[in-house]
């Protein structure tokens, strides 16, 4: 049986809450980039009107929901 003092428990959780609060923190971070990149992954910005909307499907075009100029996944260029 390991016999530890009062000072050595206090040490003993004070380092498991430190480790857990990093860990949760990076887990936070790792959620919030995925969120993130699957968000930009299905935005579009439309080529006439510069409107920013989400694709709704999985295609690599969609109808721009307000003026409905057929958009693809590249976004506005320098040709329109
Ligand atoms: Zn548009």
């Amino acid at each position: 049986m390991i016999e530890l003092n009062l000072g050595e428990l206090a040490v003993a959780v004070i380092g498991v809450a430190m480790v857990l609060v990093v860990y949760f923190e990076w887990v936070s971070r790792w959620t919030h980039a995925n969120a993130r990149r699957r968000a930009a992954r299905k935005r579009m910005v439309c080529r006439l009107c510069l409107a920013v909307f989400s694709n709704p499907g999985n295609g690599k075009t969609a109808d721009c929901p307000v003026c409905g100029a057929r958009t693809d996944c590249r976004g506005p260029s320098a040709l329109g």
